[in-house]
């Protein structure tokens, strides 16, 4: 029997429903509503979409946004200025710096520049120990929207085998410890992993994000598992895949997400719930 397919659109739409009636809840009773500032260097496409998507999706649960869009010679300084005033304004509640910035500029002396109160992201080093202590702050967007999509479908992941393909600080790292965090027992590979076949024949859960289209296969999969794909990857024929061949492996797991559709809509739904979490803080 083919795998269910976890919804993504569905989860998301349920916590952005929840946002939308929090928001309204804080608006009536504190004149109030939770800010966001993404701020783009440059003219990356991909980022242009991201950026549109997040200002509708903001408007739809009614979050204030801003884009701050400002030319590929942008200096660092300028660059600092402009998030060194956002972090002392007093509507924006969460600062998003999109990535990848021009070359010129030190990914993370700027991320690091984002006061941690308004890192809504995760990805401030001060969120990533508290995360890291078990007593997370903000929890990086994609991981975050993975755990929540696992408990929309009572998923258990306490014992469970975990395996978590990519370790980067975006999403690999995080995802594992919040995995590790729900008492599952995790592995964590990446290109160096030897044996990585059978490595991943053992998991009962398996996150794939690593950004190799189809490279989990259906061999590498025991039956029943569950299949959490991250990856975005955009084929030769223009259509975007995931990290896992879905067709074949869905014949053999018992849950997988869809690409897309799956974790993607997730992203920025945590997105918005952190910019409401950073108002409802600074507020309590
Ligand atoms: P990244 O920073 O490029 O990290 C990729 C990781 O995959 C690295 O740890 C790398 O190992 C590992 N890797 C690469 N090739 C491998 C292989 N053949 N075997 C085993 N491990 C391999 O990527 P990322 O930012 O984490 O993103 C991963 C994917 O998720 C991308 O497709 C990205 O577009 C997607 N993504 C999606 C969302 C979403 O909202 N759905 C959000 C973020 C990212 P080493 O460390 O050894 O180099």
């Amino acid at each position: 029997m083919d795998a269910k397919i976890i919804d993504g659109k569905l989860v998301s739409a349920s916590i952005r429903e929840k946002i939308k009636e929090k928001t309204k809840a804080i608006k009536d009773k504190h004149s109030r509503v939770p800010g966001l500032a993404a701020v783009l260097v440059g003219e990356d496409p991909a980022s242009q979409i991201y950026v549109r998507n997040k200002r509708k999706s903001c408007e739809d649960v009614g979050i204030y946004s801003e884009e701050h869009k400002l030319p590929a010679s942008t200096t660092q300084d300028e660059l600092l200025e402009l998030i060194n005033k956002l972090n002392n304004d007093k509507k924006i509640n969460g600062i998003l710096v999109q990535l990848p910035l021009p070359k010129h500029i030190d990914d993370s002396l700027i991320l690091n520049s984002v006061s941690s109160e308004k890192d809504v992201d995760g990805f401030h080093p001060i969120n990533a120990g508290y995360l890291f202590e078990g007593k997370p702050q903000f929890i990086p967007c994609t991981p975050h929207g993975i755990i929540k999509m696992l408990e929309f479908y009572d998923i258990d992941i306490e014992g469970k085998n975990a395996v978590v393909l990519g370790r980067s600080n975006i999403v690999g790292k995080p995802a594992a410890i919040l995995l590790l965090q729900k008492n599952a027992t995790v592995t964590i590979c990446h290109s160096r992993t030897k044996n990585l076949e059978d490595v991943l024949k053992e998991a009962d859960i398996i996150v794939a994000a690593i950004g190799r289209a189809h490279f989990v296969k259906k061999e590498m999969v025991k039956e029943g598992a569950i299949v959490i794909d991250v990856g975005i990857n955009r084929l030769d024929t223009g259509k975007l895949a995931g990290d896992v061949d879905f067709e074949a492996v869905k014949k053999i797991s018992g849950f997988i997400t869809p690409v897309p559709g799956g974790v993607g809509p997730m992203t920025i739904t945590m997105l918005l719930w952190n910019t409401l979490t950073s108002l409802e803080k600074s507020i309590s």
